[in-house]
């Protein structure tokens, strides 16, 4: 081959490699992991969407205190090639509120969260991303999120998606379980299962751990970890095969709405 030819394959090589799809390049997705001068190869050119992870730590039954941490983090792991995201780090303290009195729990201040989750959101703005995609892993946090979705996305040339991952997908907890779920119940116990089997405590279940969720009553602490959304369903089974099925519905249905809600916000030029 002469040597002509062989520069002419080198440039159409060089011209491939510009175009080739990133999760094929890109070493790590997390922000925590990459260097300032990959972010400004990829971001916002291949990559303009950011998967933040935000929870809290509470009891949660038998599996860890920071199931509502540790569901947002491995969820946009999962999620961050498919929809072409990266990471950036946790934000591990929320609004915990009758649960906080429980070993190893607290909360911060709903004014503290909300500062603070604001300043994330507009750093991420300034880091050029374009779609800001809040896992969440904690309702009450999420009123707050709601709010700030609205104020950063007004001030800011930013979109933003707040989801609370379990409840997105309460329909998958009915199909797979046939019942409702329940905060660390069938479900969220399913899912932690499901990623690491060794935080879930099968010895020290008992269902007297549970109690449903009502509106006629409240206790601070609450008596019981494992909140029922309805009387007599969602306790956890402990089910590994199930807890597999449910988390693969799970990605699945998030990856969806996840793109979704991006295309229309490109089709219709927000
Ligand atoms: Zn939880």
């Amino acid at each position: 081959m002469n040597k002509k030819i062989i520069m002419a394959i080198l440039i159409i090589l060089g011209a491939l490699s510009n175009v080739v799809p990133a999760e094929e390049q890109i070493y790590s997705r997390e922000l925590n992991e990459l260097n300032w001068i990959e972010i400004q190869k990829w971001v916002p050119s291949k990559i303009d969407t950011v998967l933040l992870p935000v929870g809290t730590i509470e009891p949660h039954g038998v599996i860890n205190n920071g199931a509502d941490n540790t569901m947002p983090e491995i969820l946009a792991k999962r999620l961050s090639v498919p929809v072409n995201a990266l990471i950036a780090p946790l934000i591990p303290y929320g609004l915990t509120e009758s649960l906080a009195p429980y070993p190893g729990a607290f909360g911060i201040t709903e004014n503290t969260f909300k500062a603070y989750v604001e300043e994330v959101l507009i750093g991420l703005y300034h880091c050029k991303f374009k779609n800001i995609i809040i896992l969440n892993g904690h309702g009450p946090n999420y009123k707050i999120l709601k709010e700030l979705a609205v104020k950063v996305s007004h001030n800011y040339p930013v979109r933003i998606l707040a989801i609370n991952w379990w409840a997105f997908t309460d329909d998958i907890t009915r199909e797979v379980y046939k019942q409702e779920g329940g905060h660390a119940g069938i479900n969220e116990n399913a899912a932690i299962m499901a990623v690491n089997p060794s935080l879930v405590r099968k010895e020290y279940y008992s269902p007297e751990l549970a109690l449903p969720l009502n509106d006629s009553w409240f206790a601070s602490p609450y008596p019981a970890s494992i909140l029922l959304y309805k009387e007599g369903e969602g306790y956890p089974d402990f089910d590994a095969k199930k807890a597999e099925i449910y988390l693969n519905k799970v990605v699945n249905k998030l990856e969806k709405l996840i793109k979704d809600v991006i295309s229309k916000w490109n089709k219709f030029g927000l």
